[in-house]
């Protein structure tokens, strides 16, 4: 799954797993647990994470190709922030071939304009990492996440001087990935100017030409958080 920071992408990450019965591995979330828990990891990735910068590729890729050695990858998995750099669509593309998977990449097209509003009214829930959207300003007491109960945070890449960082690392560096997908005839492009539910409907519809899987719908991942009434931006 394929977007800039804002566009959505790990919300239809989410629904599009939680549809096939897939696992939703989001590299962003993996770090984000990591320097949290102070792990060796976390210490390495840290300082690139906070100035909005990429991980490097060995860390990532280590992270990734461990993952799907796990038992709940062996059908599919929903990759979400990676690959980021061409040197880790050639380190997937050499995972693949081992294993026989086949790929669909689903890209969310979203303005910058757009983006910088999403990003610096989102509110995110730390355990589960699910999105919302509110006009609050940072520090006022926010809502709960619907699933998990927590209260929501606001990340701390989503501000200021992070988010134009992470945009231009996105243009520079992860637009040539989606080239290189576009070229080998894998890759979706979506429009992610519309609601939650129009994007997720768009994704299936292509999920269903493009690939032999029945994605089940369940509607309840599309509620807003607990108590309050607020809508999931992506
Ligand atoms: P977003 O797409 O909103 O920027 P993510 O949660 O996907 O957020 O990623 C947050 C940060 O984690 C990135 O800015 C980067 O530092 C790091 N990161 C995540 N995935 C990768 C990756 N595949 N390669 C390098 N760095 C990554
Ligand atoms: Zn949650």
């Amino acid at each position: 799954m394929f977007g800039p920071p804002g566009a959505g992408k790990g919300t239809q990450a989410r629904l599009l797993g939680e549809a096939l019965g897939y696992p939703h591995i989001s590299t962003g979330d993996i770090l984000r647990g990591a320097l949290k828990d102070q792990t060796e990891l976390g210490k390495k990735a840290k300082t690139f994470m906070e100035s909005g910068d990429l991980v490097p590729d060995d860390l990532v890729d280590a992270i990734v190709s461990d993952r799907l050695k796990r038992e709940d990858c062996s059908q599919g998995f929903i990759l979400d922030g990676y690959p980021r750099t061409i040197p880790q669509a050639d380190f997937l593309e050499s995972l693949f071939a081992k294993e026989g998977a086949r790929l669909l990449t689903l890209g969310i097209k979203v303005e910058n304009s757009i983006l910088l509003k999403r990003l610096s009214s989102r509110w995110t829930c730390p355990r589960c990492s699910r999105t919302y959207s509110e006009n609050l300003a940072p520090g006022t007491v926010n809502g709960l996440c619907s699933r998990c109960g927590v209260p929501l945070v606001q990340r701390e890449d989503d501000a200021g001087e992070v988010i134009a960082e992470r945009l231009l690392v996105y243009h520079n560096t992860t637009r040539p990935v989606i080239r290189y997908y576009r070229e080998r005839g894998l890759y979706v492009e979506i429009d992610g100017d519309r609601s939650v539910k129009e994007i997720f409907d768009n994704i299936i519809d292509i999920v269903r030409e493009r690939t032999d899987l029945q994605p089940q719908l369940r509607s309840p991942a599309l509620q807003g958080p607990a108590g309050l009434r607020r809508r999931i931006a992506h």
